[in-house]
């Protein structure tokens, strides 16, 4: 079984920015997202 301190689900800009927080803090992190690509939206709002 694998093992992480920290699980963020949703790969949005919250979930993103945690998971970068946790991870500069030394945490290890794993994310997971419904969606095929992450940061769907901020590609979105990004117009690309
Ligand atoms: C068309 C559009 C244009 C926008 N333009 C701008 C802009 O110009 N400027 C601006 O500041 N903001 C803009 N926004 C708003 C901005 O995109 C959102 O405020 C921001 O994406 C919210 O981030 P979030 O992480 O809270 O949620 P989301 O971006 O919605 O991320 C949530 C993530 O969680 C995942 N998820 C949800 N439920 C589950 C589940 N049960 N299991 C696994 N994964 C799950 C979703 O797939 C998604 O990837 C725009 C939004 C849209 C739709």
């Amino acid at each position: 079984m694998v093992q992480v301190d920290v699980l963020v689900i949703g790969a949005g800009a919250a979930g993103l920015m945690c998971a970068a927080q946790a991870g500069y803090r030394g945490r290890s992190v794993t994310v997971i997202d419904m969606g095929k690509k992450p940061g769907r939206k901020i590609l979105i709002s990004g117009g690309l």
